[in-house]
């Protein structure tokens, strides 16, 4: 039996690196309108068709050194990277959940979360079909877990995270002329919750706490750059604040200090905001991505 379990996980690893290296495919011809399946790989600099040895997922990588083998034009980093991701993230599906109908369910969701991930990052944009696709396989997935129960749970959920997204989105409104958030985000809160139900909250707030880990550093250094130096020191205590919270729930005094100065950041950060040039959507879909992937490897 243990024997059969890591030949399968050997599988599962081939399947996740050839997975990824069709899902560089997806995100890039998604982004550029070209067919999936038909036109063989070529360089995008030099037009050159790719030789067979050059698309082995990873190994062709390291083998031409991270350049194209015709004209040396530096190949990007997201093709390896997002076949290990692919790899390492189907893997622990079949780790954690084994031969099941759950492990089939998230593999396909992973690929949906990798693909959106993919395109907005690089382009800013997220095909909400697949977030569509997504929410479908999530309400068939709870209905044949649990029937009707499981078809009000994703409703549900579909309802709480479609809204909550769309109410954030829309309150970039309040400062600016335009949405915080893109209307994609609004698609995938809402697919993710017809997965998880009412869970959907638990899932966005991790997205949230991981998107801090990513927004805030980059966030402070250029207040920091710019001069800004109230938001910096007003961030830093907020920060340290964190360290004392459970004291801090102990002490009303503190407490009221401890909201003051982060209700003080916040309408210091909306500031920052407003006067900032660049006003792009945030890329908010890894964020959501992140959330569902702590949820469903730690929190389950
Ligand atoms: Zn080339």
């Amino acid at each position: 039996m243990v024997e059969s379990f890591y030949y399968f996980l050997f599988w599962i690893c081939i399947l996740g690196l050839c997975f990824g290296s069709f899902f560089n495919v997806v995100i890039l011809r998604s982004l550029s309108g070209e067919s999936i399946v038909f036109p063989p790989s070529k360089c995008p600099k030099c037009g050159n068709k790719l030789l067979f040895w050059h698309n082995i997922p990873v190994l062709s990588y390291i083998l031409l050194r991270g350049k194209c083998y015709f004209c040396k034009e530096k190949i990007s980093i997201q093709y390896p990277v997002v076949e290990i991701t692919t790899m390492l993230l189907f893997a622990a599906v079949f780790v954690k959940f084994g031969f099941s109908v759950t492990t089939l369910f998230a593999i396909f969701w992973i690929s949906c979360l990798i693909i959106m991930t993919g395109t907005d990052l690089k382009e800013q944009t997220v095909d909400c079909n697949i977030a569509i696709i997504m929410g479908i396989s999530g309400i068939i997935f709870n209905v044949v877990s649990a029937g009707w129960i499981g078809f009000a749970h994703s409703l549900t959920g579909i309802i709480i995270g479609g809204l909550i997204l769309e109410l954030i989105a829309r309150s970039g409104y309040l400062f600016t002329e335009t949405r915080a958030m893109g209307e994609a985000d609004t698609f995938v809160a809402g697919a993710l919750g017809a997965i998880f139900g009412r869970d959907i909250i638990v899932v966005l707030f991790l997205g949230l706490l991981a998107s801090m880990a990513f927004i805030l550093p980059v966030f402070f250094y250029n207040q920091y750059k710019n001069n800004n130096k109230l938001t910096c020191i007003l961030g830093v205590l907020f920060g340290l604040s964190f360290v004392f919270l459970q004291a801090l729930l102990q002490n009303y005094y503190m407490l009221a200090i401890f909201m003051i100065l982060g209700i003080s950041l916040a309408i210091s950060i909306l500031k920052g905001l407003k006067h900032s040039e660049n006003r792009n959507y945030l890329p908010y879909v890894p964020a959501l991505a992140a959330g569902a992937l702590i949820f469903l490897f730690f929190v389950i």
